[in-house]
């Protein structure tokens, strides 16, 4: 029976910058990745065409080669100081952060990303940004950005797929891992439908696709975790008039706001100029708001969207975040025939269902078609509703117009963590030899951190 050196659960950033790494430096490993979806260029998602999600399982948008990142805006945050994106600096210090933050960008450079960073303009322009920010109580992270566009982030995972197989990975697609096997605290392989694989170092990098099943390996096996943070709210979208300014400036603003009721915190993430609204789906078919944006001046469209997310961090007894974000967003799926939920923020505010009828009347036109009018008041809960209003309000002072009736809100959209799970320098579980990376083990939520994991991993382990 072949024994691997490395057996990878899951192919997304985390995972494949693993996988690359540690080829690169040393080609006598033996490396197989196993993926539930396809390989890249198989990943098709029929909605580009029918406008309406068909259910394909599982979802092409989240799995296959590349994971998240393959349809995904492409945006590399390029922040020195790790504030975006995740919490790798917490694992690695910020020596290792900035080292690895170049060698992984260098990778993107090499396979063809654009070499233009968006938000060093000049510093006269984002200090009058930060400064108006100030003054409505919002707190300005800057970073750099990269971006990549949905279409380039393909092209260029594409790539990396290819230079994978060359280098003598082994990738097995559509081959979701059920367990892991384990014995007397160590992992000496995984099991798949019909096959077991055996390896000396088992990496589990499962993303938020795989972070419930991931959830419950761990309580299988005896893993160490805690209780993560959850956050869920809404995708917002209005006419990108309206946010114009300040893309211009920094491209995807990271705007950070302590809400005046509750102080509860809520940022801004994955900010989309001119892009569209998505759907994505996760296992158990639950639909969540997403959002990207074409790089090509032919796919833009005249609407800017981004997240706002409410981070709920959760305390004793209570230790299943997953499932409280999981019901949220059924709830939400439940009121709009399992698609997402959009309102206007003129009914939110007024507390009515948003109609058809006024939603074809609406100034913004959604660019979701299939998004479901309905109303986010019996979908939210209270206080996560009123954080969204009191981060809308204080947007409309920094962007006159986002608080708009027109204003349209998608809901909801959840970041699922697994329950962090207690890693030590090595990225390593309490079980031996059992490894886990990215967003799955609760580590970071961003491309660029979730490569770096990869990469960083890689090194450590081959010193
Ligand atoms: C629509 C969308 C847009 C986004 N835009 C951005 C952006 O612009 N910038 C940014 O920084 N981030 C963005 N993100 C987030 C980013 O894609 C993720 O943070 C990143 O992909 C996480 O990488 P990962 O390797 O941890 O996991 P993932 O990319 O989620 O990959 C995990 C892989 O594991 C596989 N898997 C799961 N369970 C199993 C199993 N049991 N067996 C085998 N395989 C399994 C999955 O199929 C998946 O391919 C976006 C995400 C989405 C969905």
């Amino acid at each position: 029976m072949k024994k691997y050196d490395f057996i990878i659960v899951g192919a997304g950033p985390s995972g494949i910058f693993a996988a690359y790494e540690l080829k690169k430096n040393n080609s006598k490993l033996n490396i197989l990745i196993l993926e539930k979806g396809k390989s890249i260029k198989k990943r098709v998602c029929p909605k580009r065409k029918t406008y309406s999600c068909v259910d394909c399982y599982p979802c092409n948008i989240t799995t296959g080669f590349s994971g998240a990142g393959a349809f995904s805006d492409g945006k590399l945050s390029l922040n020195d100081h790790g504030e975006v994106g995740g919490n790798l600096i917490n694992y690695i210090g910020k020596k290792n952060y900035v080292k690895t933050l170049k060698e992984t960008d260098d990778i993107y450079l090499k396979f063809g990303a654009d070499e233009k960073v968006y938000g060093n303009s000049s510093d006269a322009e984002i200090a009058e940004i930060k400064e108006k920010a100030i003054k409505c109580n919002l707190k300005l992270i800057e970073t750099g950005v990269r971006h990549l566009g949905t279409e380039k982030a393909f092209e260029i995972y594409s790539k990396i797929q290819e230079e994978l197989e060359n280098l003598g990975v082994e990738i097995k697609f559509e081959s979701p891992v059920k367990d892991f096997i384990v014995e007397n605290g160590e992992a000496l392989g995984v099991e798949c439908k019909d096959s077991k694989y055996y390896g000396d170092k088992i990496v589990a990098s499962v993303g938020r696709e795989g972070c419930a099943w991931l959830n419950e390996m761990c309580d299988r096996h005896n893993v160490n975790t805690e209780p993560g943070v959850i956050d869920i709210g809404v995708r917002v979208e209005c006419d990108s008039a309206i946010t114009k300014k300040i893309d211009d400036i920094s491209y995807e603003s990271k705007l950070v706001h302590y809400t005046k009721t509750f102080d509860d915190k809520v940022r801004t993430f994955c900010w989309n100029p001119r892009g569209e609204v998505s759907e994505e789906r996760y296992e158990g078919n639950l639909a969540l708001a997403n959002g990207h944006s074409y790089k090509e001046e032919k796919y833009k469209t005249n609407n800017t969207n981004l997240a706002l997310l409410v981070s709920k961090n959760f305390t004793e007894p209570f230790k299943t975040p997953i499932d409280y974000g999981v019901h949220v967003a059924r709830l939400a799926n439940m009121l709009a025939g399992g698609k997402v939920l959009v309102q206007t923020f003129g009914d939110f505010k007024r507390g009515r269902r948003t109609t058809q009828k006024r939603l074809e009347r609406n100034i913004t036109e959604p660019t979701l078609k299939d998004a479901v009018p309905g109303d986010l008041s019996l979908v939210l809960p209270y206080r996560i509703m009123l954080a969204i209003k009191e981060m809308i309000e204080s947007l409309d002072k920094l962007m006159p117009g986002f608080a708009s009736d027109g204003t349209l809100l998608y809901g909801v959209e959840v970041k699922f963590y697994s329950n962090k799970i207690k890693l030590n320098d090595n990225f390593e579980t309490n079980v031996k030899n059992l490894y886990a990376l990215g967003d799955g083990a609760g580590v970071t939520r961003g491309l660029m951190q979730a490569s770096m994991n990869g990469m960083y991993f890689a090194k450590k382990i081959g010193e």
